[in-house]
């Protein structure tokens, strides 16, 4: 906990840096509060970026998350276009890229992730990956004179873009290893109608294949061979393959950096060192309802994780763990699915309403006799109405101590 008049300092300007400090605002916190973002634009939302930015319906302004005069309002220091560079975790200090040095009473870890490269595609003009506006636009104008668009990644962000670039005309082939998109995290059944809509839609689907190696003429993509031998025409690539953490500025600090993916170990209440936090995209913490370590990539834990930060940080005694319902969404073509709770493709599924033909469902997983998640498919009150069977499916557990 810190007084009301400390120093915040948040590194990360996205949806949960950002979301910090507005939370830290809205609960009373007077002290100062340093936002440090290594993109020169102000904070901005990422969901709209792949969905109505990239399909033009929407100007990249809208998907900022403030007003230039509510930021001002917020009465922050928001320093953009610089990165941190090194944390040292035990004075709370960070050095950045252009040579600041900064530090406060609290340290907020919020850098998100980046898209994960695919060896042998870097460097190579008309292949990119998506995470930022600036991918946005630049994937946007180069879509108005391109003639195949092959997306790298079957899972939703690549499901998503080959939606939005199938919508505004582009010939559009999506690769990936599942037997259909979103697949592994859905499951078959969900997938399959997923595959079915892209079809229809006429997105070629390249289900079970993987990029053996790209063809180019002049440092120029011209195709892609798959690990099947066939050719592909390609004169745009996006690489939609997973991401990494952004932790790389933290390999000094002493923090714990998970093993496999190397996000921000927390306990369960999302700190990772005393009067240090970590939220959103790159922090792993222990969820007690689940009973286990998780990492969330939405934006709904992205806002839902600020808060509770924020509430800790300013609150007297032992900070309360974070056990949220996890929650995402995804908008392909003419199908919104919603997810509470964690679904995976080991689960048994059950429809509790709606039916398949008519695209409009609600299924149930269940595992262990527990029910894991609820994903709705264009029923959006129903589905909220069932997150409940999912809250009510965990048994806390104490989280183990973080060194
Ligand atoms: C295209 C796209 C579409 C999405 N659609 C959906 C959706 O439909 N539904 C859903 O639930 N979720 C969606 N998501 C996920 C959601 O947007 C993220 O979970 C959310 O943005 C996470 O917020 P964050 O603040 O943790 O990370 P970010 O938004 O990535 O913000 C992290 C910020 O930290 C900055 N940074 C990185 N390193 C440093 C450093 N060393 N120093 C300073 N700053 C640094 C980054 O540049 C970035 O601006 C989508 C994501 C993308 C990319």
């Amino acid at each position: 906990m810190i007084l009301t008049g400390a120093t915040v300092l948040i590194i990360g300007a996205g949806a949960a840096g950002f979301g910090t400090a507005e939370a830290l605002r809205r609960s009373g916190h007077t002290g100062r509060i340093i936002v440090l973002g290594a993109e020169r634009h102000a904070p901005y939302d990422r969901p709209p970026l792949s969905k109505q930015v990239l399909s033009g319906a929407w100007e990249p302004e809208r998907a900022r998350l403030r007003t230039a005069e509510q930021l001002r309002q917020l009465d922050a220091e928001l320093l953009l276009d610089d990165a941190a560079a090194g944390l040292d975790s035990e004075r709370h200090r960070v050095t950045t890229t252009a040579g600041r040095r900064l530090s406060g009473d609290a340290v907020v870890i919020a850098t998100g992730v980046s898209p994960r490269e695919l060896p042998g595609l870097t460097g190579i003009d008309g292949v990119q990956g998506f995470r930022s506006l600036d991918d946005a636009l630049v994937l946007r104008d180069n879509l108005q004179d391109a003639r195949h668009l092959v997306v790298l990644g079957d899972g939703v962000l690549g499901a998503e873009i080959a939606a939005s670039a199938r919508s505004q005309g582009a010939d559009v082939t999506l690769v990936g290893p599942q037997t259909a998109p979103l697949s592994w995290q859905l499951g078959p059944l969900v997938g399959e109608e997923l595959a079915a809509v892209h079809h229809e839609h006429g997105v070629r689907l390249r289900p079970g294949r993987q990029l053996d190696r790209v063809i180019t003429r002049h440092q120029r993509v011209t195709g892609i061979v798959l690990d099947d031998g066939e050719h592909l025409p390609a004169d745009l690539i996006v690489v939609a393959a997973g991401s990494t953490p952004n932790t790389g500025w933290l390999a000094d600090s002493g923090l714990e950096l998970d093993d496999h993916d190397r996000s921000v170990r927390c306990d369960a209440a999302c700190r990772a060192a005393e009067d240090i936090y970590a939220v959103g995209d790159v922090a792993r913490w222990h969820h007690r309802g689940l009973g286990r370590s998780i990492r969330l990539e939405n934006r709904t834990n992205a806002g839902e994780q600020a808060l509770a930060v924020a509430q800790n940080l300013i609150t007297a005694g032992e900070p309360a763990p974070y056990r949220p319902v996890p929650y995402f969404w995804t908008d392909q073509f003419e199908i919104k699915i919603q997810a509470y709770g964690l679904p995976s493709p080991r689960a048994a599924v059950t429809m509790l309403d709606g039916d398949l033909d008519r695209r409009r469902f609600l299924l149930q997983y269940t595992e262990d006799d527990r029910v894991t998640a609820v994903v709705g498919c264009n029923m959006p009150k129903q589905t909220r109405q069932h997150r409940r069977l999912v809250l009510e499916s965990f048994r806390d557990q104490p989280a183990p101590a973080i060194a």
